[in-house]
Parts: structure tokens; C-alpha cells; sequence
């Protein structure tokens, strides 16, 4: 955990007029020590062991809050759950198919590469994420072991 990221917090919400709650600042402890792009499930269970009182709405409303802060990047992968994301650094995912594990890919040539002329006619695009869908390589040698 970084405490780059815990003061970048406090003042942000000191910024939002937003009071930091004992279970705000676990909420966001809990997820810069999880770099596995959580769901707000998974934060929920992993804190429940730490802070039983926590209620589920709780983490959501808070998960919202520092994804309006720019805190965390939500990703809606595979039209799926929605995972979240403290790598706010550009870069892209790799998605295993078979057991759903998110990786960070960094490509900065692709992040300079030209756009399409096409994307002209669309608009401006702000920001460009790709989603590499393969099997992980764990996923990989649990297949040659069943074979
Ligand atoms: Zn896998
Ligand atoms: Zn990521």
C-alpha cells in the first residue's frame, strides 16, 4: 500500500467536503492492497473478516464516491460485473476466459499510435482500453495435466 495513495484520499475528500469514515478509509486501504481488479462482492468479503459490521450498501455508495473522486477506474468487462480498478496509470487488460482473471497489459506504443481516420466522423475520443480475451497460462496447464 502507498501513502501517496491514503493522502491523495484525505485531501481529495477534504476537496469533495466529504468526510473520511473509519470504514471509507478501510474500504479504500482494502483496495489499493488488491491489485486483482476487485468486484465490490469481493471488497465486501474480504473486509467482512476484518469489519463485520459493514453492510454491503456501504461499499457500494463508497466504491461510487471515489470512482466520482477519480480515485478508482470501474471496468465493465465482458458485459459482466463491475470490477474496479487502482491503476489509474494507462494501460490495457487481459481477461482469462475460463477462470475470469484480470491482468494489467502496459502498450504504449499503442497509446501513441495514430487513431483511425474514422474515429474523426465519430468525435473526440478521450481515452482508449483494450480488452485482451484469452486463457491464462495457469488455466493453460490445468488443461495439459487433465489431458
Ligand atoms: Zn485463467
Ligand atoms: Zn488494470
Amino acid at each position: 500500500m502507498t501513502s501517496r495513495g491514503l493522502e491523495q484520499l484525505k485531501q481529495l475528500c477534504n476537496d469533495a467536503g466529504i468526510k473520511l469514515t473509519h470504514q471509507r478509509l478501510e474500504i479504500f486501504r482494502e483496495l489499493l492492497s488488491s491489485n486483482d481488479h476487485p468486484s465490490a462482492e469481493i471488497i465486501y468479503q474480504r473486509l467482512h473478516k476484518k469489519l463485520p459490521t459493514i453492510a454491503i450498501d456501504t461499499v457500494y455508495r463508497t466504491l461510487a464516491t471515489f470512482d466520482e473522486l477519480g480515485l478508482v477506474r470501474k471496468l465493465h468487462i465482458m458485459n459482466e460485473r463491475t470490477l474496479f480498478d487502482t491503476n489509474l496509470d494507462i494501460h490495457h487488460h487481459f481477461i482469462c476466459t475460463r477462470c475470469r482473471k484480470v491482468e494489467d497489459i502496459y502498450w504504449p506504443d499503442f497509446d501513441k499510435a495514430m487513431l483511425p481516420e474514422s474515429t474523426e466522423k465519430m468525435g473526440k475520443i478521450q481515452s482508449r482500453h483494450l480488452e485482451m480475451l484469452g486463457i491464462c497460462n495457469e488455466c493453460l496447464s490445468k488443461q495439459e495435466n487433465q489431458d
